[in-house]
């Protein structure tokens, strides 16, 4: 089969399609079952990954985890999909058993295997997965927009309701939000009824983050926001921050907060540590959680909006499997508005 392999870490060109021997059908196991790729979207985690930032990424390796596809073949035990079913995966499959998994705290799964890390991922032409990172994707929905509902719609579902909590008529800062999780971030937010600030480094953006449905928009090159959102809510601050950026805004997020404010952080560019005054947590009783990946109810109630028309996928850019190395870059550059999808 064709995949895209990574054998050094490093620059995208590192990215190589090459021939490789595929996942043989007779010998999937228990609850395995074999997709046949069709589309992979891709976001920064993947950058982050091919730079090897990523500590559990062995090499070599075939990245992405947003894959959609239809199924080439089941494993013996596999019960809710047969061949031919369109279905698309999570980021991180839990293993369903461990006491986490049973608390229905399955994104923190002590087994769990991310896609393009622990086990292979969806830039090929085929990929495995056990079922319970699976889920049917609707009739009527586009195979690309399925593969990125699980990392953007879904993430956004975790991070907003399920992590953040957010109620109607509650005031939400999202920073990084002309991003894919960002995007759908905005679109959670106002389906709850919460009122959204979006904070962009690019004035390039900011049509598209009020198009999104964002109320207000704040444009800042410099990512000195505070004081803006502080002005925007009447001195008050937000309820929550949706953390897209992290280390790079999390200082202005935090004291974006209005009194039992809660950060939640979801996405972060840099990978180093930051700073921040205990007082103001204290005093304000802040708090700070984090939210990570998707639950396969997330990635269903996903499809669920998308099918009803509540939320749309924004794709912005589909492109061939040969040229991931190019769509490395445009994602780098932040190039691109929404998500790239590489066809498969
Ligand atoms: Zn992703
Ligand atoms: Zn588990």
């Amino acid at each position: 089969m064709r995949a895209v392999v990574l054998r050094e870490f490093g620059e995208p060109e590192n990215l190589r399609l090459e021939e490789v021997e595929a996942p043989d059908p007779a010998a999937l196991r228990g609850r395995e079952v074999l997709v046949r790729v069709r589309a992979v979207g891709m976001c920064y985690h993947d950058i982050i990954n091919r730079a090897g930032n990523l500590p559990r990424t062995k090499l070599p390796s075939i990245l992405g985890h947003e894959i959609a596809g239809d199924v080439a073949s089941v494993g013996p035990e596999v019960q809710a999909f047969r061949a031919g079913d369109r279905v698309a995966t999570i980021q991180r499959v839990h293993c369903g058993r461990c006491d986490l998994c049973r608390r229905g705290r399955t994104t923190l799964c002590k087994e769990g295997v991310f896609f393009g890390e622990e086990i292979p991922g969806g830039y090929a032409d085929f990929v495995v997965s056990e079922e319970q990172g699976l889920a049917k994707v609707p009739d009527g929905l586009g195979i690309e927009e399925a593969s990125i509902c699980a990392c953007t719609i879904g993430t956004a579902i975790h991070v907003v309701r399920t992590r953040g909590e957010v109620l109607l008529d509650e005031t939400v800062l999202i920073t990084g939000a002309s991003g894919g999780v960002g995007l759908h971030a905005i679109q959670v937010c106002r389906l709850i009824g919460a009122r959204v600030y979006a904070v962009t480094s690019s004035p390039a953006k900011a049509a598209r983050l009020k198009e999104a449905g964002a109320d207000e928009v704040i444009v800042s090159p410099d990512l000195k926001f505070a004081s803006a959102v502080r002005r925007a809510t009447g001195g008050r601050g937000v309820d929550a921050v949706i953390e897209i950026t992290g280390a790079l805004t999390f200082d202005q997020s935090m004291r974006s907060l209005a009194p039992a404010g809660r950060l939640i952080v979801v996405g972060n560019l840099e990978t180093r540590p930051v700073s921040f005054m205990p007082g103001l947590v204290i005093l304000k009783e802040l708090e700070i959680r984090g939210s990570f990946a998707t639950t396969t109810a997330e990635l269903s109630e996903s499809f669920r909006l998308v099918t009803e028309k509540k939320i749309r996928p924004v794709v912005s850019r589909v492109m061939p499997l040969a040229e991931v190395a190019k769509a490395h870059q445009i994602l780098f550059d932040r190039g691109a508005t929404g998500r790239i999808v590489l066809q498969i």
